[in-house]
């Protein structure tokens, strides 16, 4: 930055072309740069997913702009990155309008495809527990796995993961898998 007749010449490395840009301006406004705080530990008890710089990243940039993955939580301001005050007052409406309509309803319907233990089987060992992305799986009272059939997105990962074959995800059962694979199989050999 440099004194100019009248203003100022300004020169700064444009991320989008890569390379050093001058401009000749009146004022140079700075804003403070900013680092995410706190997020970790939320982020780990919630389940949510974070940026490399470790701002909270919502579940899809276009369509699902204040939604986290995670069902009912959504995000706005400056846990999701550095923005302006008009910026996080518009996010807010937005994500005060999403809450309000998941509370407006006096009934949530589930997916009904989701993960189930046959307790016989379970040994455990706890890979269901560490593997699920949603921290849904949990060791009950009788020392086996619980998967909380309202809260289970439906992945499938834990049953892929269960060394016991103790975990089938509902409509997507290895009977019916096979069966399926037989079928296909049955018009070409
Ligand atoms: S991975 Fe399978 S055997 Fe291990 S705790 Fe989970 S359900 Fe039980
Ligand atoms: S199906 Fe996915 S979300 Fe459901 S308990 Fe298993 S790993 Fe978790």
């Amino acid at each position: 930055m440099e004194a100019a007749e009248g203003g100022l010449n300004i020169t700064f490395t444009d991320h989008v072309l890569g390379r050093p840009v001058s401009v000749r301006a009146d004022l140079l406004g700075l804003s403070a740069g900013m680092r995410p705080q706190d997020t970790d530990e939320l982020a780990s008890i919630m389940k949510l997913a974070r940026n490399t710089d470790g701002y909270l990243m919502e579940a899809h940039v276009k369509l699902r702009p204040v939604d986290m993955a995670a069902d009912g939580v959504y995000v706005c301001g400056t846990a999701h990155g550095p923005k302006l005050i008009t910026e996080s007052i518009a996010q807010a409406y937005a994500a005060a309008g999403r809450a309000a309509t998941l509370l407006a309803q006096s009934e949530l319907a589930l997916s009904p495809v989701t993960a189930r233990v046959t307790p016989e089987l379970c040994a455990a060992c706890l890979i269901c527990v560490y593997s699920c992305p949603y921290g849904v799986p949990r060791i009950n009272a009788d020392g086996v796995s619980e998967i909380d059939e309202a809260m289970c997105r439906g992945c499938g990962i834990c049953a892929a993961e269960c060394p016991a074959k103790a975990i089938q995800l509902s409509w997507y059962e290895d009977d019916q898998i096979m069966s399926q694979l037989d079928g296909l199989l049955e018009g070409v050999m």
